[in-house]
């Protein structure tokens, strides 16, 4: 039983409650007080750190490859790639103004997609798409010449077995941890209560409120925002959100290291970056997509092996570099790229399903999905 104290100064009378405390969580909660200061806001997160990809992810600052755009063209139109660009843009636009480049460790070091030996077919087709891809980028988010082909640097790097490079000058790179800490302590500055190792286990609709069933007994609002991203159908199964696991590992500091920026290669589903002289190095989600379809944090022997050949054969080759850190996070995934943000039944909004893109789209889908809920206050 919870003191009188603990009841009525931690419990009760929040008007909204968000229901995980990723980058969309704490964004919407930060939208909400800075446009309703007196509204009181209350995040609940089941974990004792946030605990799905905000705290997990590599911190790349991207709005996608030559290689991305042309599959996003391919699969929907040059309209909805755009549009997808123009969102990522202004989202880490937002990320950077709501939080400042020097408390989320962030640069603008360039980003890199490269092409292995036995991709010549794919990068003669990205380099064909360049002029073309550049001049609709201008018209997406103001800036011009954003790739160019830059085969010459790939020496430089130390790289083995790649042999063709797009550069794209303005793809930046930042520190997860220092993002997310900074976005905590901006929130508990506006008043928002954040409360950890809550899981919430059913939404019942009330007649003038919301009840939220939990782990540590229940929570009334009068709305509610659901902003646990893969996690969203254990809750909603009928919402087209499917978990995808990512693996990644940090190495140990590397002595003279050559490369810095974010490097991409295989469609994106491999990627890497520096990181205070050490490789962060992911991906190989499609080596099995249905093991990686999963709520479960961890690895699997396939994804490590691979991730390890790469990292000592392609990225740091004759370097005998070794592994500090393994972890895992888990996106949400649906049939199409962009986030769910709308009104899921009366009072109860979702902002969910950020892809592998949430870095750079979070501070505009919790900044949206606020909106909707002022909108009905
Ligand atoms: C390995 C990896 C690499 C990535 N790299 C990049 C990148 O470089 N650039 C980029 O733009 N994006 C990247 N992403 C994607 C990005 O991290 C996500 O899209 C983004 O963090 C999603 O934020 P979110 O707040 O929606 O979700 P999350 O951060 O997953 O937050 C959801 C929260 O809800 C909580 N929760 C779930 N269920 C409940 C419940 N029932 N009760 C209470 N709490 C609950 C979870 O614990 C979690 O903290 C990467 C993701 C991963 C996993």
């Amino acid at each position: 039983m919870y003191s009188y104290w603990e009841q009525t100064s931690f419990i009760d009378n929040a008007d909204v409650i968000i229901i995980g405390s990723g980058l969309v969580g704490l964004s919407a909660a930060l939208h909400l007080k800075r446009r309703q200061p007196l509204l009181k806001v209350l995040v609940l997160e089941r974990g004792f750190l946030p605990s799905g990809a905000s705290t997990k992810n590599a911190g790349f600052a991207c709005f996608g490859t030559v290689s991305e755009q042309i599959d996003v063209i391919n699969r929907s139109s040059e309209a909805e790639a755009m549009r997808l660009v123009n969102y990522k843009w202004r989202g880490l636009q937002k990320l950077r103004q709501n939080l400042g480049d020097e408390n989320i460790g962030y640069h603008q070091y360039g980003g890199h997609e490269l092409f292995m030996t036995n991709e010549a077919d794919a990068a003669k087709i990205a380099f064909e798409q360049i002029d073309h891809l550049n001049k609709l980028l201008q018209e997406a988010i103001g800036e011009p010449d954003i790739y160019a082909v830059a085969d010459e640097k790939i020496a430089g790097f130390g790289f083995n077995k790649v042999s063709h490079m797009i550069y794209n000058r303005f793809e930046g790179q930042l520190d997860t941890g220092k993002m997310m800490r900074a976005l905590l302590y901006k929130v508990y500055r506006l008043g928002v209560l954040v409360l950890n190792n809550v899981q919430i286990l059913a939404i019942e609709p009330g007649h003038n409120y919301i009840s939220l069933q939990t782990t540590q007994g229940s929570f009334k609002a009068g709305k509610v925002i659901l902003a646990t991203n893969a996690f969203a159908g254990q809750l909603y199964p009928e919402l087209d959100v499917v978990p995808g696991r990512g693996q990644v590992l940090v190495t140990k500091p590397i002595p003279n290291l050559k490369l810095k920026g974010t490097y991409h290669f295989n469609e994106g589903y491999y990627y890497f970056r520096n990181i205070n002289n050490r490789v962060l190095f992911g991906g190989g989600r499609n080596l099995n997509y249905k093991a990686e379809e999963t709520w479960e944090f961890g690895h699997t022997d396939v994804v490590k092996e691979k991730l390890i050949s790469y990292l000592n054969e392609v990225i740091l080759p004759n370097q005998k570099a070794e592994i500090d850190y393994w972890w895992s996070g888990i996106m949400g995934f649906g049939e199409q790229l962009s986030p769910i943000v709308k009104e899921l039944k009366p009072n109860i909004f979702c902002a969910v399903r950020c892809n592998g893109m949430g870095v750079a789209m979070g501070s505009l889908v919790g900044e949206e999905v606020a909106e909707l809920v002022i909108g009905k206050i």
